[in-house]
């Protein structure tokens, strides 16, 4: 082929190279420590990487059924039943995908066919638009705005028309660090219910929620158990970011959708971890607890290290992610201020106007993980307390 014949489709043009592949490069090359990409630096449970260990070493290391082990989907709706009070079949309404990244394409590449709209809120996790382009989809954008991050009721309502398939929530949602109230949930529900659209609830980070902020599945409201498919996955929840074990739960003609796409895309997801997270979900009542009380201790770190600091922060109920407001440090740039943050300090994070569909949302902001070790914040802390000087004017390199 010529070199000058174009190879990527254009759908996918516009969204370049994911934001979290440079900040990482950036931030292995200076040395910094790592605040951006969401991932712990500390390993899941031992018990889970046991039951690994174990499901590799009695044979379970050949191809799953495609629609996931069976011991993990009964796990997966046991989970949900005794947490939320809401049964589904294990059989017809569980499915097993590599992650909720894959739970996502799939379910959007099931549902979405040329024309068609999905109404994401943003800001947004960064595969959402590219999963509906690559779909041959439409997004169409409802903005939350910083700091509270409150629904506009009147304006999802307004985005959604004729052709839309469905609405895609995420709570607690990543990087706004919001929980969508019941109330929120329930007037995105009636709305769904009102248009007879889906709902694509993506819900990672569904244990991670602070004071007296409570996960609701939009699946659990009225009307929503036959019209959502509930995504989540155990990256976040057993600190195994790179297992990819996710799934989507959802009423059985949803759930034979999501079925017909992913039996094309992965087939199925590695077996001997399927096994190792049916173990962790039977054993997590014992284990959330403590993750929960640490994932508290880390948030209190992480916020006591940027006010220290001199950011102004918008203390988040849920995921393990804070934004900041960049402007008291001169910037009205973020990515040029993460890199200058990098290169000065050697602290990363992600700079979020990458979550938004028009970037304006997020330029004055940074996202900061705090999935990380308190000793690893705390020395954070003592690089950050010198950003202040190095963002002063006359120091600065890129002014
Ligand atoms: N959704 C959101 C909101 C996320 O933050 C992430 C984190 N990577 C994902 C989906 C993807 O999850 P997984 O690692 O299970 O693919
Ligand atoms: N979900 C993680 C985050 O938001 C990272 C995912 C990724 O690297 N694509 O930081």
């Amino acid at each position: 082929m010529s070199p000058d014949r174009p190879v990527l489709k254009p759908a996918l043009r516009p969204f370049g190279e994911s934001i979290f592949t440079p900040i990482t490069r950036m931030a292995i090359a200076a040395d910094a420590l790592n605040l951006g990409q969401g991932f712990p630096d500390f390993d899941g449970p031992p018990f889970v990487i046991d039951a690994a260990v174990e499901a590799m070493r009695a044979g379970h290391n050949q191809y799953a059924p495609s629609h996931g082990v069976p011991r993990l989907r009964t796990a997966i709706r046991d989970a949900f039943a005794s947490r939320y009070g809401v049964d589904y079949d294990a059989d017809a309404e569980v499915t097993v995908f590599s992650g909720a990244t894959e739970a996502l394409f799939s379910t959007i590449n099931a549902l979405v066919d040329a024309g068609d709209e999905i109404v994401i809120l943003e800001p947004f996790y960064d595969s959402y638009p590219a999963c509906v382009a690559m779909a041959g989809g439409r997004a169409r954008y409802v903005s939350l705005d910083y700091p509270d991050f409150a629904l506009d009721v009147a304006a999802l309502e307004a985005a959604v028309t004729r052709r839309t398939k469905a609405i895609l929530l995420n709570t607690p949602m990543n990087p706004s660090g919001k929980v969508f109230t019941r109330d929120e949930l329930a007037a995105i529900a009636d709305i769904a219910c009102r248009h007879d659209v889906l709902v694509i609830s993506d819900e990672v980070y569904e244990q991670l929620t602070f004071g007296d902020a409570e996960h609701v599945p939009i699946a659990t409201l009225p009307g929503m158990r036959d019209r959502t498919l509930t995504i989540s996955s155990t990256g976040k929840t057993f600190s195994m970011t790179g297992w990819k074990i996710g799934w989507a739960i959802g009423a059985p003609p949803l759930s034979a959708a999501v079925r017909a796409a992913h039996q094309f895309v992965t087939f199925c997801s590695a077996t001997p971890l399927q096994h190792a997270m049916a173990a962790a979900l039977e054993r997590a009542d014992d284990y959330y607890p403590r993750f929960r009380a640490d994932y508290a201790a880390r948030r209190e770190a992480l916020l006591g290290v940027l006010d220290a600091a001199g950011f102004e922060v918008a203390p988040p109920d849920g995921t393990y992610f804070a934004l900041a407001d960049i402007t008291p440090f001169g910037f009205d740039d973020d990515r040029a201020f993460c890199e200058h943050m990098i290169e000065s300090v050697g602290v990363a994070a992600i700079p979020p106007s990458w979550f938004w569909a028009d970037r304006r949302g997020g330029r004055t902001l940074m996202r900061f993980a705090f999935c990380k070790r308190v000793e690893v914040l705390e020395e954070a802390g003592r690089r950050l307390a010198g950003l202040r000087d190095a963002c002063d004017p006359g120091s600065r390199r890129d002014r």
